[in-house]
């Protein structure tokens, strides 16, 4: 390959970044080179630069080797990461629009012994024979498309959207519609992370469940209304309403942030006004369609104990939930060493 470092050399490096020879630096380094140069790239850290973006399939030692040999990063948008699992890499061409997806060859992991077959640590052996093996035994590689829409690309961030729920701006189009509202993708489907303290990011009027605990696919739920003579009459749904009015001083701007039309905005504030038997909401005269809405000190102070009451149920459920069903570690921690 002219213009690119040999073996030896990118292999340093990588090593360098990575902090330790390993099997997956060799790895990583082979990979890079031969997916590089089956899409005519010779010089990715320098004029190829811009014209070449990875996508890796594992977050493991190997991943490091890649992103070393090929200068691609995710900060610079040109590393993606795909939460696979699997030993591969994708290497685009972005000016020929060739893509080539290296996967190791899971047999490589025992022949590689038959390379060495005197070393006894079967590691030892990989580490060696990686450096050796014909490429054509390590990896297997295939021509694929790859698709990647503008808000993938580097350069400037595309959108930038305010979830309904968390009140966080979401960019580049992460956002996702739910009942007629864009949230940003935590509040939308669950988040790697929930808040221990009760207190959910942004405001806790607006989550959108009041889940709080999750460990992989599993989670706790409860729901809390209140019932006015054996009726349901204020729950979630209305408490987002009136906080949104809150925020924004307009009715109209409420109702399009809860996903609801504004007649019906108005028929439920209404019927509130009246099973409560106290105004809820203010009127200020404006032009046409316009105007803006207060709540008033009665509903504010009605909306505060909901928030308190919510947040103790939700806290206890919360704490017993990890009592009961807490994570445990997943015994027998499993070394992948490529
Ligand atoms: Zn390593
Ligand atoms: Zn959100």
């Amino acid at each position: 390959m002219e213009g690119m470092k040999d073996f030896e050399e990118l292999l340093q490096e990588s090593v360098r970044v990575h902090g330790h020879l390993c099997a997956g630096q060799v790895l990583g380094v082979r990979m890079s080179m031969l997916g590089l140069s089956a899409i005519g790239i010779s010089d990715p850290r320098g004029k190829d630069r811009k014209s070449l973006i990875v996508y890796v399939e594992i977050d493991r030692c190997a991943t490091d080797a890649i992103q070393s040999v090929t200068g691609c990063t995710l900060g610079k948008r040109t590393l993606k990461f795909m939460d696979y699992g699997k030993m591969a890499a994708t290497f685009v061409n972005l000016k020929s629009g060739e893509a080539v997806r290296v996967l190791a060859r899971e047999e490589s992991r025992q022949s590689a012994r038959r390379y060495f077959p005197e070393t006894e640590d079967r590691y030892e052996a990989q580490l060696r024979a990686y450096r050796i093996m014909p490429e054509s035994e390590l990896f297997e590689t295939s021509r694929v498309a790859v698709n990647i829409r503008p808000e993938e690309m580097p350069g400037r961030p595309i959108g930038r959207v305010k979830c309904a729920a968390c009140g966080e701006y979401v960019q580049d189009r992460r956002e996702v519609g739910k009942n007629g509202r864009l949230l940003c993708r935590p509040c939308a489907n669950g988040g790697y992370y929930a808040s221990r303290d009760g207190n959910d990011p942004g405001s806790s009027f607006f989550s959108p469940s009041v889940m709080q605990f999750k460990h992989n696919d599993f989670g706790i739920r409860s729901k809390l209304w209140i019932e006015l003579e054996g009726e349901p009459f204020f729950g979630r749904g209305k408490m987002m309403l009136l906080a949104a009015v809150g925020r924004y001083g307009s009715i109209n701007r409420a109702a399009r942030e809860v996903g609801i039309s504004y007649r019906k905005a108005w028929s439920y504030i209404k019927a509130m006004e009246k099973r409560l038997g106290i105004r809820l909401v203010e009127c200020r005269a404006g032009g046409k369609g316009g105007g803006g809405a207060e709540l008033t000190p009665e509903i504010r102070d009605f909306l505060g104990r909901y928030d308190a009451i919510e947040k103790d149920i939700r806290k206890a459920a919360d704490e017993r939930f990890r009592e009961l069903f807490g994570p445990q570690r997943e015994a027998g921690l499993h070394e992948e060493k490529r």
